[in-house]
């Protein structure tokens, strides 16, 4: 299988590069044609043609569209997620859930064009008419992370093209595939050709060169703090161009002494460990109270220590592989930082080949290197507190804030954290992951810049407000 970028409707060819499976490192998924600058600037052209007509099609032809991606989706969704699995490393049901995702979120956006697309005002004039009208913001570069293939280039492509922009898609190098597929499914779609454009190549060329091209108006990303920071610097000094990133994580789940031991668990090994820790609402800091750390330490290690951690396709794995060998070198350079700070490895802490036990550090207090910085895998640390205060205190004392949790039985105290926690997205008796598509996305600190994703909110991003006066 070999997939190639996509630029005015033409498949481009490039050097052959190979997309290896994490879980056996010499099986070839796929192979790719690596995408340099050229194609992407030719990339950012041909949208740039292609955006005004697309911008005045019709609002009822733009709906077929895109609903006709999100079913294509939905029809391939078995192929696809094993596609997924083989390429990023998720559980196939993970990556099952994911593609449905991408496909509903095709359908939620092509609805979203029913809704109100503007707002009338009355004029302090006589004899005016004020309103509020949207347009789109035109050419889009859209840049993401690989640790899901599918969903987020869908959550942000679903809108750009709904609101009536053009697009060029850079995903992660890691993860071309899944990509490749989406896009052979939008050229399918009755798009007309350059409104949509695949570039396959890497960050620092193909994806340099979408910050610096003068005909590409703003630039949607996910992905690092550090990388997000880079874009925004190449936005604001080449056109001005709009900005939008979601970085990432170093998310606490805070479990209090009145917590149902058996919720707090769940929740615990599933934010901080399913999808091998690789989400950036993973939940890698439980601060946890005085009464309950201790049965909740023995319960979560016992928990850890008894996944399954294997083959994605196999259906007993409960844990897929780390996403790749630097990932591997960065999540076992944080258990030795985190063990040489004086914390305990409970669970975990050894990897067999790419696959990473899930680790439990205790022990550890907000100072710590394993506390402060995004590690990105299976690992997560144990921080104990003596009461809520302090809990929502430590929970906040981090540059990030994407989302927060807390397991309580008490409504003072959830809706405490609900209205004290710094973060975006906060959850009560529920993991710190797992979002639903119609709602805002995103987070505050260095977590986030620019207005939020999905749902409704989208539309801040993808189209320009224009404030419209008429006389009569
Ligand atoms: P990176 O920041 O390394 O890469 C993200 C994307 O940026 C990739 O497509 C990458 O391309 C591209 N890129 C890298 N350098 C440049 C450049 N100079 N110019 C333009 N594009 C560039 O992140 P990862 O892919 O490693 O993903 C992991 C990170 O993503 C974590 O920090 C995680 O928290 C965050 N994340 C945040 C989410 C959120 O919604 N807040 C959701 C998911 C992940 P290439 O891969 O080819 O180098």
């Amino acid at each position: 299988m070999l997939h190639r970028s996509l630029v005015g409707g033409e498949w481009v060819d490039g050097d052959r590069r190979p997309n290896v499976n994490p879980a056996r490192p010499d099986e070839v998924v796929s192979e790719y044609a690596e995408a340099g600058p050229d194609t992407a600037r030719a990339a950012a052209e041909a949208a740039g043609a292609a955006q005004p007509g697309w911008a005045r099609t019709p609002v009822a032809e733009r709906m077929a569209v895109l609903d006709r991606i999100g079913t294509t989706i939905l029809g391939r969704a078995e192929e696809l997620a094993v596609l997924l699995a083989r390429e990023e490393g998720k559980l196939l049901a993970e990556a099952r859930g994911e593609v449905v995702r991408a496909g509903q979120t095709f359908r939620y956006y092509a609805h979203q064009l029913l809704q109100p697309q503007g707002e009338v005002y009355a004029s302090t004039r006589d004899n005016v008419h004020a309103e509020v009208r949207r347009r789109p913001l035109g050419v889009v570069a859209v840049i993401t992370p690989w640790n899901y293939p599918i969903a987020i280039p869908a959550w942000k492509v679903a809108p750009a093209l709904a609101y009536g922009n053009a697009v060029v898609l850079k995903p992660a190098e890691l993860v071309p595939a899944s990509a490749g597929e989406l896009a052979g499914i939008i050229a399918g779609s009755g798009l007309p050709p350059g409104v949509f454009n695949l570039v396959l190549g890497a960050g620092r060329t193909a994806g340099e060169a979408l910050l610096t091209a003068p005909g590409v108006d703003g630039v949607s990303f996910t992905g690092g703090t550090g990388t997000g920071a880079h874009v925004a610097r190449q936005c604001l000094a080449h056109g001005n161009k709009r900005f939008q990133l979601e970085m990432g994580g170093k998310n606490p789940l805070v479990v209090l002494d009145d917590a149902d031991l058996e919720v707090a668990v769940r929740c615990a090994l599933d934010g901080s460990f399913f999808s091998t820790g690789q989400r950036c609402t993973a939940s890698s800091r439980l601060i946890v109270q005085d009464g309950i750390h201790d049965r909740f330490v023995a319960a979560l290690a016992d928990a850890a220590r008894a996944l399954t951690v294997g083959d994605p396709l196999d259906p007993r794995s409960q844990i897929g592989p780390v996403v790749s060998p630097q990932q591997l070198a960065q999540n076992l350079g944080y258990v030795a930082a985190g063990t040489a700070e004086g914390a305990t490895v409970a669970a975990g802490g050894t990897s067999d080949g790419q696959f990473m036990r899930p680790t439990l550090l205790t022990g550890a207090h907000n100072g710590m290197r394993v506390a402060r910085e995004e590690i990105f895998g299976p690992v997560s640390c144990v921080i104990r507190v003596g009461d809520l205060d302090e809990a929502i205190a430590v929970a906040a004392d981090t540059r990030y804030g994407l989302s927060a949790g807390i397991v309580t039985t008490s409504l003072a105290a959830a809706e405490r954290f609900k209205r004290d926690a710094r973060a975006g997205i906060v959850t009560v008796n529920l993991p710190t992951a797992g979002t639903e598509l119609h709602l805002p996305f995103g987070g505050t600190g260095d977590s986030n810049h620019g207005p939020r994703e999905q749902g409704g909110y989208a539309r801040d991003f993808y189209s320009v407000p224009v404030t419209c006066y008429t006389g009569w």
